[in-house]
């Protein structure tokens, strides 16, 4: 909810109003800390992580006075601390084509997000190959297309049904013929059924790795930020399904639920390399933690 940022956030901590807010000034005590740590759970930042920033923020200001801005100030610091070392580009390798294996459940931004990666890294020079690698879902095969003809980036698809991982071989075999720089492989974000996901999901890697023992270089999963604590149950399964190996944050423009990312980079330290603002092909930003802390903390 908006009150939990902004002038809101921090007025509730001083116990004034928000206009209020910016002025005020208490003094530092249990109280307080029970209250910041209330507010960053409410921010969705998860209780470990949550309890953690707060004692940090009041570590050695106990019996202190301190003003709204100064704790703001904090609050943005300890953000930036924990972001930082999780803020960091999808890393692009010599080896072409990279293998960019893309997980998430449906509906996380999976299908926008690999349009919107094939957009910036064509305009970037570099030659990119879509596989439509969600063969059930007819709708997703469909607007991968509409995302490769905006991007100029051609898309490989099999019939409905088909089995994926024959798709990622092909579509392996003609990145390689064509020489191109990158390869984007949708997968299915089916969760219903996890056995089926996984055997599906390693499945695609094995015979991808006919063609190259490294690939995937990358395993991207696409979280949903707007789930907030579902985001982190959902590293915890796709963990356990693939290799995930970095991050990619959606719908982060315009929601108040950002406060999970603190907690994902608390919990899991997985690299943050991209972050979807928007719904059209340049919504995709590096993730950038001052900005972010600066934006959480109103
Ligand atoms: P998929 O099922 O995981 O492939 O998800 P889609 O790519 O189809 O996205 C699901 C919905 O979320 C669509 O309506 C997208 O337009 C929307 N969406 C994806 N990324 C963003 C984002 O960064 N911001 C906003 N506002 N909407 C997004």
């Amino acid at each position: 909810t908006p009150e939990t940022r902004g002038g809101g956030f921090f007025g509730r901590l001083f116990g004034r109003g928000p206009s209020e807010a910016p002025v005020m000034r208490r003094v530092l005590d249990d109280e307080m800390v029970e209250s910041l740590e209330e507010l960053l759970i409410a921010a969705d930042m998860g209780v470990d992580t949550s309890l953690r920033v707060a004692a940090n923020m009041a570590e050695g200001r106990y019996g202190r006075r301190v003003s709204t801005r100064e704790i703001k100030e904090l609050l943005a610091a300890e953000i930036t601390r924990i972001m930082e070392p999780v803020a960091k580009p999808l890393p692009l390798y010599r080896t072409t084509p990279q293998v960019v294996l893309v997980v998430g459940v449906n509906g996380s931004g999976k299908t926008t997000t690999i349009g919107k990666l094939a957009s910036q890294f064509r305009e970037a020079g570099k030659s990119v190959v879509i596989a439509a690698g969600d063969t059930f879902r007819a709708a997703a095969v469909e607007q991968l297309q509409i995302w490769g003809d905006r991007a100029g980036v051609p898309v490989l698809t099999a019939p409905e049904g088909s089995d994926p991982a024959s798709l990622a071989f092909d579509a392996m075999t003609k990145a390689q013929a064509d020489g191109a720089d990158l390869l984007l492989i949708d997968t299915a974000g089916r969760l219903q059924n996890r056995q089926d996901l996984m055997e599906e999901l390693a499945k695609i890697v094995r015979v991808i790795r006919k063609k190259d023992p490294d690939a995937p270089h990358n395993t991207l999963l696409v979280l949903d930020a707007t789930t907030g604590q579902n985001a982190l149950q959902q590293v915890e399964i796709f963990r356990k399904l693939a290799d995930v190996s970095g991050l990619v944050m959606t719908k982060l423009d315009g929601t108040a639920k950002g406060g999970v990312l603190v907690a994902l980079a608390d919990k899991f330290g997985l690299p943050i390399h991209a972050i979807g603002v928007g719904e059209q092909i340049d919504d995709l930003a590096p993730f950038d933690p001052e900005e972010f802390a600066a934006a959480l903390t109103g």
